[in-house]
Formats: C-alpha cells, sequence, structure tokens
C-alpha cells in the first residue's frame, strides 16, 4: 500500500488506488471509471501545500509523468504545457524560447496545476497572481468529458476554473499568458521595520517587485527589491552565492531553528545572531532571482488583505508577539499583488498584501496561527487556500464575492463529489 504526505509532513493519505497516467486518455479513463463505481478521484501535484487540499483518500493521481511542454503559440505571447510539469521545468525551458513568466511565487518545486489551483503568487504591484495569466485550459469534469476552456468557450468554467482547488474537475493542459525573457536587478538590504512600513507606498510603487521579511524580537526586515533592468547577468560569485542562499538561510538558519525548538527562551536571543549580512546587489534571468531553496522545513499560514490596510495589520501583528510574549523564530514575509478578477483568487478586486506566518517544523503554531487570523478578519482577509487556515464554507462565502458562482459550475461539473475530499467538504460545505 503506497502512503502519501505532503512536503511539511503535516497531511498525510493512505489512497486505496494509486495511478501516473501519462496521457489525457489514461486520465479520463481513471475518472470515468471512479463515476461509474461512486469512487473519488484526487490528482495530487508537489505536496507543497500545508492545508489538506491535496489529500486522497481514495484514487490518488500523480503526474509526474504527464507534464511535458507541449508548444509555443504563433504569436509567442502563450505557451501549452501538460498540467504536471514543475514551475522550475518550465522556467529552464521557457528561458531557452526567450520567454519568462510575468511573475513567480519564492519557489518553483510546485507543478503549475497545483500552483494555479491554490491562487499561488508572488510580489509586485502590477503583476497578478498566476492564475490571472492562464488564457485557455482542458478540464476532464466527473464524468470524463474533456471541456477545452478560454474567455471565447465554455467561458464560464474558464472564468471560475483558473483557481479551482481540484474541485471542478482534473486540469489536462494549459496555455499560459508569457513575455519575453526579462533581467531583474536585485537588491536586498535590511532596514529598520518602522522605517519600511513608514514608507510602504513609496517602497511598494516605486520597485517593479518589492517585498519584505519582519523578523521577529529585532527592529529589522529584510527588504527585497527586484526592478526589470536592461543589464547583463552578474550573478552573485558561487561561493558568495552559497553562503548567503545556502549556508546563511538555509543550513545555519536551520541550525539555530533546531536549537530554538530544543530552547525556546533561546529564540529572540538567536533571532540577533543571523543579521542580514548589508547589502546585496546582483543581477540575473528572472526566474533566477524570483525563486530560491529552500531546505528548512515549516508550517505556513498567509493572508491576503486590502493593500491599504498592511501597515496596520503588521503593526497588530507586531503588538501580538511583544502581548503574548510569542517566541518565533521564523520570519513574517510581507508581498504585494495587483487586483484581479478569477473568483477565488486571495487577490480577486482588490490590491493586495500577503502577511505570511511560518513556524519551524514540530513547533506548535496553533495559537499563534489562530491570533493572526483573528486580526486578519478584520481587514476581510483571505486564507490562501494551500497554507493553514481555520476557516469554513460559512465564513469564506462573504470574503468571496463570487463564491456562489464557484459554486454553481461545480455543482454543474462534479454534482455527487467525485473530486472532492475533507477539506474542500470543509471549505465549499460538500
Ligand atoms: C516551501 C514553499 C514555498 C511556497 N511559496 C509560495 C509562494 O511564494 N507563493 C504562494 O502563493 N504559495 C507558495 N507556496 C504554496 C504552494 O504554491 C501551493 O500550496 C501550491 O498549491 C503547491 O503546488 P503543488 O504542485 O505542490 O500542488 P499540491 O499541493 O500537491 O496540490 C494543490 C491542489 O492542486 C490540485 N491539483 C494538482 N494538480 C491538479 C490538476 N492537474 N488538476 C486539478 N487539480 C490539481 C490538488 O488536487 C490540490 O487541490 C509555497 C509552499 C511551500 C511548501
Amino acid at each position: 500500500m503506497k502512503r502519501w504526505k505532503n512536503w511539511a509532513g503535516n497531511q498525510r493519505a493512505t489512497p486505496k488506488a494509486f495511478h501516473v497516467p501519462a496521457s489525457e486518455s489514461e486520465l479520463v479513463a481513471i475518472v470515468k471509471f471512479a463515476h461509474a463505481a461512486k469512487r473519488r478521484v484526487k490528482v495530487v501535484g508537489s505536496g507543497h501545500s500545508f492545508t489538506a487540499v491535496a489529500v486522497a483518500d481514495d484514487i490518488l493521481i500523480d503526474l509526474r509523468n504527464y507534464g511535458e511542454f507541449i508548444e509555443v503559440s504563433a504569436d509567442r505571447t502563450s505557451v501549452t504545457v501538460q498540467s504536471g510539469i514543475v514551475l522550475a521545468d518550465l522556467n529552464e525551458r521557457l528561458h531557452r524560447e526567450g520567454l519568462a513568466m510575468p511573475n513567480l511565487g519564492d519557489v518553483t518545486y510546485q507543478t503549475i496545476a497545483g500552483a494555479l489551483s491554490t491562487s499561488t503568487h508572488g510580489t509586485g504591484q502590477n503583476r497578478t497572481g498566476l492564475a490571472a495569466q492562464v488564457v485557455g485550459f482542458r478540464l476532464i469534469a466527473a464524468d470524463g468529458d474533456v471541456l477545452q476552456c478560454a474567455s471565447t468557450e465554455n467561458q464560464e468554467v474558464f472564468h471560475v476554473g483558473r483557481v479551482g482547488l481540484g474541485a471542478l474537475g482534473i486540469l489536462s493542459t494549459i496555455s499560459l499568458r508569457v513575455v519575453p525573457a526579462f533581467q531583474l536587478q536585485a537588491i536586498e538590504q535590511p532596514m529598520r521595520v518602522s522605517d519600511v512600513l513608514a514608507n510602504i507606498n513609496d517602497l511598494v510603487e516605486s520597485n517593479d517587485f518589492f517585498e519584505f521579511y519582519w523578523i521577529p524580537h529585532t527592529g529589522w526586515a529584510l527588504t527585497k527589491r527586484n526592478n526589470i533592468c536592461d543589464l547583463p547577468s552578474d550573478p552573485p560569485r558561487r561561493f558568495a552565492h552559497w553562503w548567503n542562499k545556502i549556508f546563511m538561510e538555509n543550513i545555519a538558519f536551520g541550525a539555530l531553528c533546531y536549537l530554538g525548538r530544543l530552547r525556546p527562551g533561546l529564540i529572540p536571543r538567536l533571532a540577533k545572531v543571523l543579521p542580514s549580512s548589508g547589502r546585496v546587489e546582483y543581477v540575473n534571468a528572472s526566474y533566477k532571482i524570483f525563486a530560491s531553496k529552500r531546505l528548512v522545513r515549516f508550517y505556513e499560514m498567509e493572508y491576503s488583505i486590502n493593500r491599504d490596510s498592511v501597515r496596520e495589520a503588521l503593526e497588530r501583528v507586531m503588538k501580538l508577539v511583544d502581548d503574548e510574549g510569542l517566541l518565533l523564530n521564523f520570519p513574517v514575509e510581507v508581498r504585494f499583488t495587483a487586483s484581479d478578477d478569477v473568483s477565488l483568487s486571495t487577490s480577486y478586486g482588490r490590491s493586495s498584501a500577503y502577511i505570511a506566518v511560518h513556524v519551524f517544523k514540530g513547533m506548535q503554531y496553533e495559537p499563534y496561527f489562530r491570533a493572526v487570523e483573528k486580526i486578519m478578519m478584520d481587514y476581510g482577509g483571505r486564507p490562501h487556500w494551500g497554507k493553514i487556515h481555520f476557516q469554513s464554507a460559512e465564513s469564506l462565502s462573504s470574503l468571496y464575492p463570487e463564491y456562489q458562482r464557484f459554486i454553481e459550475v461545480r455543482n454543474r461539473l462534479d454534482p455527487e463529489g467525485v473530486f472532492t475530499n475533507d477539506y474542500l467538504r470543509r471549505v465549499l460545505g460538500r
């Protein structure tokens, strides 16, 4: 019997059947079988969701053999891929074609379908999350019918299906808008967090891609400004790169996390041991700058709120940490995206700020995450679908103006719940 667990190790499943199809027709056959036999099917991507969104308790489909790059459109504005392609492979292939994704999150281990399905995003005030870059897809519905969806065809399914939580069917192939490959100049610099917050609008508006990490128990934040440029690549030397990105951000940071888990009382002092090494500046291809390696495992919750509320909301989180004496050995990450029109996108209808809280794997997260969630609810916060949260259909339905529109399409495409699981029952009501 094959077992499955997610990257963080907090979600596990022992599916009754395990399939690794390599073609759309095999996918259709599995779905038709499940439909006729009244079984349930769940596709898993790379298992990088912290929630139980990908937990398969009956038939599990793994798309590791269904990740081919299919084609570049004649006008070179979009590409079509099989849904199991991993973002890292997609990026390399796009680069060889002289193309790039307009934006990315901070890792590329996910499959494209998994990333889209939970509303994965990066940062950049004028850039949307990944789902708004979708221009079409083929979806296998619960009865095995394959729907070709785009803004001109099966429009309603296309509209809501760009963030589908795996609840509408299986994404087979996906077409994505791409842009000509571009270079980024990255500047990473520690700043007092009070200065970051006092100048937040300037920082967000004067950089193409701005984000920062507040380091609890210190008054510091690490800021990251990435700007599009025409400069040739000037990456950090191999040793400097290894030192900053692998040793400091992963090995030394991981060691301090272990120590903090053993002796939580040391955490505030440990937080000051790893101050950033000062200003770092480099230039590289966009996809090499957006994403980095994450070797230290953690649990995460992330909320999207209206961008205008970010200062107040983060100050309340900082006060919470002080007032409750919380001992935190992971930074709080803050990012920004443009508004989009995807029904269950966390940025639907508003320019958004994202506040993400993390806890080292194996440490207690619930009191901290619940307290932060309570603050976020005061700002109409929407939880990332792939990251821990405590909401249910009742509360979520009022956070998304098009929630009901999504439910209607789901009722039509999967009336018997072939693609459901416990998580979807909780957030979608069945
Ligand atoms: C280290 C780390 C860093 C992260 N960084 C970011 C970040 O920068 N920004 C951000 O927004 N998120 C981030 N995430 C969250 C992550 O992007 C999402 O959880 C994403 O869904 C994971 O993709 P996956 O391929 O692992 O999918 P999984 O977690 O395996 O699955 C997610 C959902 O997609 C569905 N699915 C997968 N394939 C298909 C398909 N073909 N058809 C239909 N449904 C399908 C699954 O059924 C499930 O519902 C991060 C997570 C980790 C662990």
